[in-house]
């Protein structure tokens, strides 16, 4: 398509931005009625009988007044004969209006969760005692109607509606007046679904569905990406001219832009922490910039997924039905490409104007009826991405030749100062771009925008500090895999609960057939597969066409639509195809056919309601980690450990350099300061509890005088004069979060903290993912250093930490023991290296059910056993955690941690000793006994010394043991402690044990040589 069409494409989005965030709202409000506390009520049986859709009736003045604008004479696109249609209609069949549209986007991201008759699946509902909410990993939330969140307190709803009616409101002033402002719009949007919306999170914080297990996906979730695919479908019909109206609901499809931009080459190259932190802050704007103009200005489609380096958007699709020659009023191929290529020329101004060294990419995908393609669209992109020009692309502002080339970005010439003495300060300055991106960050600090940007104020009393990486593998869990794991029921349940099966969509009563439920109740899983291939094969003599006069009962009770198939190949691509990555019908023989079927009825479905929650879930886990990392780097005796001070210098303040840093030593402490020449004064930029005791006053600093040292590397004298506490930048939580993404958070604290907030990220995700323990790993990289380590090295050696757990590969652990006791179950499994670990699973609901949705482990069985056991159609075996018996293998994806200490930077390259995360607890456990039983530390060390020396002696050049020294190494393990350390009974049991593992070692490393803990002698 030539360059025109492009043009014409974003300027037909632009002109119709009034009407395409209309149907977004539309779409956010389409359940409203939803986030009354009678909704809940209403289904958990209270007797209060609630009518979700009936919300729109108490608007004064009403929905269809406040939306009259819509029916403008240029609009294009048939309305319904009336707009309450949206909200009573949209999960009814397709209409041939905007509607339909609706429909289709309902459909797609809560319609087939819900796709379960209801009269089969009552024995699934949450009554009023027990209506909770959960994560998409079955960690129970809140009791919602017990503990209500401020969204369903009394009153709640009354004031929602009323924000409601104004948001409307400002929807119609805004299409009247500021309909080509793309900046109102976003304000707009920003305040109702932005990150503190209130819309957002009233929505957040309530259910759609209150039924088990589709408790995991709350409203704001569905209704968002509802919005989302609406607002793409209806961008695609304008933009198709769409005549055919026909449908919507069933073939409309939806393609995934995804942009990108390089972000790990940027961190790659900084030399200063500044350098990745005002890299980090315009990639995240230039984000954001695309977010509004892909939101926004052209309000194509909305967000569904953002990392570090990639931004997903929803975006029009072709129609299922479309052909080569007809795409039936949907965006064919060479328009959707031609618009790809228009939102590239516009992504790439905006990466211009932030002066990226790199280009960024623009990425569509083919269409599709689910988001589970997403995942390998992203590790395409990054892919793309890992190579730093993948296009023609020139450095904005390259700057003159001449000089050094700048040590940062490596592509522009520097800036020398004119007090650089020696041709060393010279080449180590950057250009313009890297001096603006370290200064852009110093503005955002000096306005208090959150945590402190100094490495020098994270370091501990020891000057160190450690870089915590953690990842939660959710990639797996966004592509479906790993919620093949998932039920959404058992089916054994749901032949126990319905032993009776009719026709409950024939509407006379008496005129219903009904019959006893055919499956066996005793080998419910081998009859449902024998049934639905006896359905199979009989279709084949029809070429699998259905005869729904009289619809099968078994097949017709558990899926909604299926007595409005024709053909099982059709039902087949719904739900099966559509929804997973099984292979294509045509492919498989009935067999196969009846076991994709079956596993896709009873698995969750990784809807793209629950991708999104999926990605939300992992960043909130990360986010609430920070808080809590926040607490505890702040929790220190000495208040200074937290505070700033202004230092006004006495005399003539002249001859340094704004917003540069200057270091010295105030006694024994590190100690360093920023230069403001507006205040002509300088910030303590270090832990001032290493130069003031707690009961010390900050006057106490007037007076003295530091030798400090610049970037230009000059020496000089700083006299403190007077002494302040500085605006808005008093106090600081002495931690620095490098990078928040779903898959990955990096952070700096101090390195005594480290060992806390290991542990209290471990307590958290055993909490949070205990039920999918073996399938969610928490990945723990720990990067410990001296605080004058170049940054560059630290990085790079948590990037080799990561890359070595990312390798990490399932492993079979064997079951020892299995005890379910009050709703947990405690296995004791045999790991690889033969140590035993214990993990606690729960398996029981809050109400006191048995939870037949989450907690099931992959085993090696090939053979079906206990009565919830279920197979996927690859014959993987899946066991309920509380089934297991001893002796049987497990498929476990382990929890890792890495730690190294970089006393050189070259340990970087050395790779570091990998442990199972449940090991870091052992090592604690194992110092806290030595610490209580040691009689003090010159003996602990001495005790150490003979047996590493003898260690050292004892092992080959590679670091396996001579021949038998190993037995003989921890006999006389077990006799130095006994010996020099007085160590006794259990104790000595533990720590000897200890010893042979390896773990005594650790601990004394970390504690003694890491954290140079000390030991009340
Ligand atoms: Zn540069």
């Amino acid at each position: 398509m030539s360059v025109p069409a492009q043009e014409m494409m974003i300027t037909k989005l632009r002109e119709s931005r009034s009407l395409l965030l209309a149907c977004e709202a539309i779409g956010w409000l389409h359940m409203a009625g939803k986030a009354h506390p009678d909704f809940l009520r209403h289904y958990g049986g209270a007797g209060v009988s609630y009518e979700p859709k009936n919300w729109h009736k108490t608007l004064m003045p009403a929905w269809s007044d406040r939306l009259a604008w819509l029916r403008l004479p240029k609009s294009k696109v048939p309305l319904p004969d009336s707009l309450a249609k949206f909200l009573e209609e949209y999960d009814k069949q397709s209409d041939g209006n905007l509607v339909g549209f609706l429909q289709a986007a309902h459909a797609m991201a809560s319609g087939i969760e819900k796709n379960l008759p209801s009269s089969t699946s009552l024995y699934l509902g949450q009554d009023i005692t027990h209506m909770w909410l959960a994560s998409p990993f079955g960690h129970p939330v809140r009791n919602l109607l017990a503990d209500p969140p401020p969204a369903l307190a009394p009153g709640a709803f009354e004031s929602l509606l009323e924000r409601i009616g104004r948001l409307l409101d400002d929807l119609h002033k805004l299409a009247e007046t500021a309909a080509k402002d793309a900046h109102a719009w976003w304000l707009w949007r920003e305040a109702a679904i932005g990150p503190d919306g209130w819309l957002r999170e009233a929505f957040l914080s309530t259910l759609a569905e209150t039924r088990l297990p589709n408790n995991d996906v709350t409203l704001w979730d569905q209704s968002y990406v509802a919005a989302a695919l609406f607002k793409s479908a209806v961008a695609g019909a304008l933009l198709a001219e769409c005549k055919e109206w026909t449908n919507l609901k069933q073939q409309t499809r939806w393609r995934v832009l995804t942009i990108g931009l390089g972000s790990r080459h940027y961190e790659a190259r900084s030399v200063k922490i500044g350098d990745w932190a005002g890299a980090r802050r315009d990639i995240d704007g230039f984000f954001d910039q695309v977010r509004r103009l892909i939101e926004v200005d052209l309000a194509v489609g909305s967000l569904i997924y953002r990392d570090d380096e990639t931004l997903a958007f929803t975006f029009p699709g072709l129609r299922f039905d479309a052909t080569s020659q007809d795409p039936k009023g949907s965006l064919d191929d060479t328009s959707a490409e031609a618009l790809r290529k228009a939102i590239r020329t516009e992504v790439e101004k905006h990466a211009e104007s932030r002066k990226f060294e790199t280009p960024p990419l623009t990425l569509l995908s083919d269409s599709t009826r689910s988001f589970i393609g997403i995942v390998e669209q992203l590790r395409n992109a990054r892919e793309i991405l890992a190579i730093p020009l993948h296009r023609t692309w020139a450095v904005p502002e390259h700057g003159p030749a001449g000089g050094h080339v700048c040590s940062v970005c490596q592509v522009r010439f520097n800036r020398p100062h004119t007090n650089d003495r020696t041709d060393n300060a010279r080449k180590q300055r950057v250009c313009g771009v890297c001096a603006d991106r370290r200064r852009g960050r110093l503005d955002a600090w000096f306005n208090a925008d959150g945590d402190t940007i100094w490495v020098s104020e994270v370091a501990d009393g020891n000057d160190r500090v450690a870089l915590l990486s953690f990842s939660l593998d959710i990639e797996a869990w966004i592509s479906g895999d790993r919620v093949d794991a998932l039920r959404s029921q058992s089916v054994h349940d749901w032949r126990r609960f319905n032993a009776v099966l009719g026709e409950y969509w024939v509407r006379d009563q008496s005129k219903r057939r009904v019959e006893d439920n055919s499956l066996d109740a005793k080998s419910t899983r081998d009859s449902l597969h024998k049934h639905v291939l006896e359905v199979l094969r009989h279709a084949a003599t029809t070429s699998y066409k259905l005869n729904q006069t009289q619809v099968d009962l078994i097949l017709g009770n558990l899926q909604e639509g299926y007595r409005r198939e024709e053909s099982l190949e059709e039902f087949f691509s719904k739900i099966v195809e559509d929804r997973s990555g099984a292979p294509e019908w045509g492919q498989l023989d009935d067999d196969a056919r009846a076991r994709w079927i079956i596993h896709q009825l009873f698995r969750k479905l990784p809807s793209p309601g629950r991708v999104y929650r999926f990605w939300r879930s992992a960043e909130t886990f990360f986010d609430e980690l920070l808080l809590r990392f926040r607490e505890i780097a702040a929790a220190h005796p000495n208040r200074w450990r937290t505070r700033r001070l202004l230092l006004e210098p006495g005399g003539n303040a002249g001859g340094w350099d704004d917003r540069e840093t200057y270091a010295g030593r105030l006694g024994d402490a590190p100690f360093e300061v920023l230069f403001r020449a507006d205040t002509g004064s300088f910030v303590t930029i270090c832990n001032l509890a290493r130069c003031l005791d707690a009961e010390e006053a900050e006057r106490s600093l007037s007076g003295r005088s530091v030798e400090v040292k610049g970037d230009d590397g000059r020496s000089r004298t700083l006299s403190i004069q007077r002494v302040h506490e500085p605006h808005k930048i008093a106090a600081y939580a002495p931690v620095i979060p490098l990078e928040r993404s779903p898959q990955r958070f990096r952070v700096l604290v101090p390195l005594e903290c480290a060992p806390v907030c290991i542990e209290t990220a471990m307590e958290k995700w055993q909490e949070e993912f205990g039920r999918v323990w073996d399938r969610m790993p928490l990945r723990t990289g720990i990067v410990t250093f001296p605080r004058m380590t170049p940054f560059q090295a630290v990085i790079e050696s948590a990037r080799n930490l990561e890359a070595d757990l990312t390798e990490t590969k399932p492993e079979v652990w064997r079951v020892h023991g299995c005890r379910t006791k009050d709703g947990v179950t405690a296995l004791t499994l045999i790991r690889c290296d033969r140590a035993y670990e214990t993990v606690l699973v729960p398996t029981a609901l809050p109400d006191g059910r048995d939870d037949v949705f989450y907690p099931y482990v992959r085993v090696e069985d090939r053979e079906l056993r206990d009565v919830r056991d279920f197979q996927h159609p690859d014959r993987t075996v899946y066991r309920h955690a509380a089934a297991l018996h001893r002796g049987d293998g497990v498929v476990v994806h382990p929890s890792r941690v890495t730690a190294v200490f970089l006393d050189a930077t070259g340990r970087r390259f050395e790779k570091a000793k990998s442990w199972y995360l449940s090991d870091f607890g052992r090592m604690r456990d194992t110092w806290d006994l030595l610490a209580r039983t040691a009689p003090s530390l010159g003996a602990l060390r001495g005790a150490w010394a003979e047996l590493e020396e003898r260690q050292i002696a004892w092992r080959n050049a590679d670091g396996g043991w001579v021949d038998g020294a190993s037995e003989e190494w921890i006999e006389l393990a077990r006799a130095v402690l006994s010996n020099r350390l007085g160590v006794s009974g259990a104790a000595l049991e533990h720590l000897t044990e200890a010893a042979r593992d390896g773990i005594l070692e650790w601990a004394i490393e970390w504690h003694l040589g890491w954290l140079k803990q000390g030991m009340e002698d």
